[in-house]
């Protein structure tokens, strides 16, 4: 080692690679060195360790954040649970003459009342709207979307795939449960990108702002970070952390990893990132690889990074899913099973707590009804449960009233499908670092003439909030001139635009929980809360199905107490 030469510790080597080229880099580096077990050693998370740069919240996956608190486990007669509570774990017919009102119809009220029918209790579930499934919604020509301040009506062409999930839209491969009830319910899946190497990433203060194909960033990226570690590497700067084992596989990994020149780990560019004109049909120069950009020139700005990050996480690497048809044909395969218990426009007004157990007040059609049970499990998301009267403990109603939300609303246009005709983009998202954040490209009937795009998916909360506060049609107008910067014929080409924005939808007024959950998870004497932001995986169906055991395991403890 050279005299002055900062001697670099492989811990701060991988993890400097990690930070700039992503988890996989560094996992690879790790294998190459031998220490793939290590990794493994360090337990399990639900967590999806998403990046936060500056123009993005960390709310950005929807993985969201990790709360540990309800993996609880607890033991009852014969059974233990060192895992989560899942159906098989509550004694049969263990409901037999009890009774549970449910409040709330989506995913996290639909599978307490579909497992609590299989316990055999009486159940009943209301819900304010006149559909099953809450966040769960897909939208098709016709149907109406009224937000707190404005009406709008789909105007999509009435074509069974021309649908908007403006809510869930992707499920991970491992969502165990969720994709366990699409199974037994026999809901069609089909694949759900979310990298795409013809996408586009677009950073106003990188590249000139002008939109890269996505491969071209990705494969420029792991060029030059293997080309600096093979570099690290043949300089024995690593000599003192490295055995020579070490040392040559990582060297042959770096190879492969980074396409490089084979005798000196030189990064000169790879066929990995494409051609001249690539971006556009018909101009493409396929004698003309795209030249290799230097690593400074790709780390001016972290953006195209961190979204090209983002498909790592855990809740978003491939495979991914989705409903065939949209999303709500799960709600709607739910809603099959329990259609019996099921009250719609049952608008939840008073929680009572009673001698014999609980009291609910509701509203129907101008009429007040009551409905008494031995338990009750509310559903109802913390931003609408906060002013509705209820007899809650004091710790119970402040943790709801200070329960935070994101806001994250979409926006989606109909249109000839130019991203697959024009620019070979079949399905997968584009990112953006202005307000709109996200374009994503139909999964579905790909090579069909029109689809359904969506234009703006938003995560940072001050943006989501502005762009929430506008009128539709203001919405439609800033997605359209954001959307130009990656498609420079987006004015013309789409059309029809809806959106929603979660925070101004009656009975939602947020999108997903952000904050952890800590007294809501056990119950207020006979009333138990279950609901997305109360799992491990809030932001997720799969949370919500997650919670819901989490409240029928602590309702059974209680039977059973
Ligand atoms: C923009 C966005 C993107 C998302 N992306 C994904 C994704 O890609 N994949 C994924 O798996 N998940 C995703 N999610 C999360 C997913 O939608 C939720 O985790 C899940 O649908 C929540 O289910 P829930 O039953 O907890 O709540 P909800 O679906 O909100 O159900 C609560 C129900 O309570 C009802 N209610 C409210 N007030 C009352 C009242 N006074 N009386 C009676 N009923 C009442 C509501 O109408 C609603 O039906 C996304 C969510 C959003 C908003």
């Amino acid at each position: 080692m050279k005299k002055n030469q900062k001697r670099i510790h492989r811990r701060e080597f991988l993890e400097n690679i990690g930070k700039a080229a992503g988890s996989s880099v560094m996992f690879r580096a790790f294998l190459a060195m031998g220490l793939g077990s290590s990794l493994s050693s360090c337990g399990s998370s639900s967590a999806e360790a998403t990046p936060s740069p500056s123009s993005v919240n960390s709310d950005a996956s929807t993985g969201l954040s990790s709360n540990s608190s309800s993996q609880q486990s607890f033991s009852l007669g014969e059974f233990t649970s060192q895992k989560s509570p899942r159906p098989g774990d509550w004694p049969a017919n263990s409901g037999m003459g009890k009774s549970v009102t449910i409040l709330g119809g989506g995913i996290a009220g639909m599978t307490c009342a579909y497992e609590l029918q299989k316990l055999n209790y009486s159940v009943s579930i209301l819900e304010a709207t006149d559909r099953a499934g809450g966040r769960n919604r897909t939208i098709r020509s016709g149907d109406v979307v009224n937000e707190l301040n404005s009406s709008q009506t789909c105007m999509f062409d009435d074509h069974n795939e021309l649908y908007f999930n403006p809510g869930p839209a992707r499920i991970a491969h491992s969502h165990e449960f969720l994709l366990g009830y699409c199974r037994e319910f026999g809901v069609e899946l089909e694949n759900f990108t979310n990298r795409n190497s013809a996408a586009l990433l677009h950073s106003t203060s990188a590249f000139s702002g002008k939109a890269q194909v996505a491969k071209t960033v990705f494969s420029d990226t792991r060029g030059n970070i293997a080309e600096l570690l093979a570099t690290a590497i043949n300089q024995n700067a690593l000599d003192s952390e490295l055995t020579s084992t070490d040392k040559t596989r990582i060297l042959n990994m770096l190879r492969s990893y980074g396409d490089l020149n084979r005798s000196n780990y030189k990064y000169e560019g790879s066929s990995r990132a494409g051609y001249s004109g690539q971006e556009s049909i018909g101009s493409r120069d396929r004698d003309t690889q795209i030249s290799a950009r230097k690593l400074q020139d790709l780390l001016v700005d972290e953006f195209p990074h961190w979204a090209t990050n983002h498909s790592e996480g855990i809740n978003q690497q491939p495979s991914m899913l989705q409903p065939k048809g949209g999303m709500d044909k799960i709600a709607r395969a739910f809603y099959a099973k329990i259609s019996s218990s099921f009250t719609t426009e049952a608008i939840v007004k008073q929680i009572r707590k009673i001698s014999e157990g609980v009291r609910v007040v509701y509203e129907r059609g101008g009429v007040s009804y009551e409905i008494e049970s031995d338990y009750c499990i509310c559903t109802i998301p913390a931003t609408v449960l906060k002013d509705i009267q209820n007899d809650f403990s004091s710790e119970h109603q402040n943790e709801i009233t200070s329960f935070q939300y994101s806001n994250a609303p979409k926006l989606a246009f109909q249109s000839r499908r130019f991203w697959e005709q024009d620019n070979s983009i079949f399905g997968g998202i584009s990112y953006t670092n202005q307000d709109i954040t996200q374009i994503w490209y139909p999964n579905n009937s790909l090579g069909a003439n029109k689809g359904i795009i969506v234009g703006a998916y938003i995560w940072n909360n001050n943006a989501a909030v502005t762009f929430s506060d506008q009128l539709p049609q203001q919405r439609i107008d800033s997605a359209i001139l954001q959307g130009a910067n990656l498609h420079s014929n987006y004015q013309n080409e789409v059309s029809n635009g809806i959106s929603v924005a979660w925070r101004n939808i009656p009975f939602q007024l947020g999108a997903y929980g952000l904050s952890s959950a800590s007294v809501l998870l056990t119950p207020d004497d006979n009333i138990f809360f279950a609901g997305e932001h109360l799992s491990e995986l809030s932001g997720w169906q799969e949370g919500a199905i997650l919670s819901a055991y989490h409240a029928i395991n602590e309702l059974t403890k209680k039977v059973h107490a």
